[in-house]
């Protein structure tokens, strides 16, 4: 798990990396909040440690484009204060930290917090990166991933929600991409049933192809053999 910390104070972000690597985290530490979105686009935490009172920009100001922005929103926050005034705890919630932490902290309390907050976070669980990590289990081909043991399929990162069968067809598709799949093949190993008609392989892969959207265009029908997933052009 990484925390990605923002202090300004550099006694303390040393502080706040030693421990938090002490307790098994992965940390990346910055300085300011003036890049924030791009710092974390780029380094991926799973947690912002953020300080209340920074130059340039403000931890409010910091956490509010972090709930503004796209892919991040979600990202879970724990806000450090500096002050102990209730005011600021409220603002911190207010704004839209997870929660917060005052100065001076504990840290085996600053660990459990953040260990607390991870664990009902759902951020990151929606995305491809939810994928198994074994490659006996999943297939990643372009901008297609698939989780073969969950059984979740996304494109450009967005979860596309599948039948089984038409999650079992596109397997088998990508599986042999640039190869012909016989509608023998796909009765057999997709659709488990050697005595479906023609017909009812058309209509699961004319649900399929909607679904997917681009993707779609990409299976291409070889008349009366059956099917073949080609790779996007250029
Ligand atoms: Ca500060």
């Amino acid at each position: 798990m990484k925390v990605m910390v923002v202090e300004d104070e550099r006694d303390i972000r040393d502080i706040l990396k030693n421990l938090l690597e002490e307790e098994g985290f992965q940390v990346v530490a910055f300085e300011n909040g003036m890049n924030i979105l791009e710092d974390i686009r780029v380094n991926q935490p799973d947690l912002l440690l953020l300080d209340q009172i920074l130059p340039g920009k403000t931890g409010v100001e910091a956490v509010r484009e972090v709930r503004g922005s796209e892919f991040f929103a979600t990202l879970p926050i724990i806000m450090v204060t500096g002050l102990s005034g209730e005011d600021e705890k409220v603002n911190a919630l207010d704004v839209g930290a997870d929660d917060y932490v005052t100065k001076p902290f504990y840290p085996k309390e600053l660990a459990a917090r953040i260990k607390a907050l991870a664990r009902r976070s759902s951020f990151g669980q929606e995305g491809p990166g939810a994928a198994s990590k074994d490659p006996k289990d999943r297939i990643v081909r372009e901008n297609i991933v698939m989780d073969f043991s969950a059984h979740r399929v996304w494109v450009d990162e967005i979860e596309i929600a599948l039948t089984l069968t038409e999650f079992k067809i596109l397997s088998e598709l990508l599986k042999q991409s640039g190869q012909v799949l016989t509608r023998e093949k796909l009765r057999e190993r997709a659709l488990g049933n050697l005595n479906v008609t023609d017909r009812t392989i058309d209509v699961h892969m004319a649900s399929l192809r909607k679904k997917l959207g681009e993707v779609g265009n990409r299976i291409e029908t070889v008349r009366g053999v059956g099917y073949r997933y080609a790779d996007r052009q250029g």
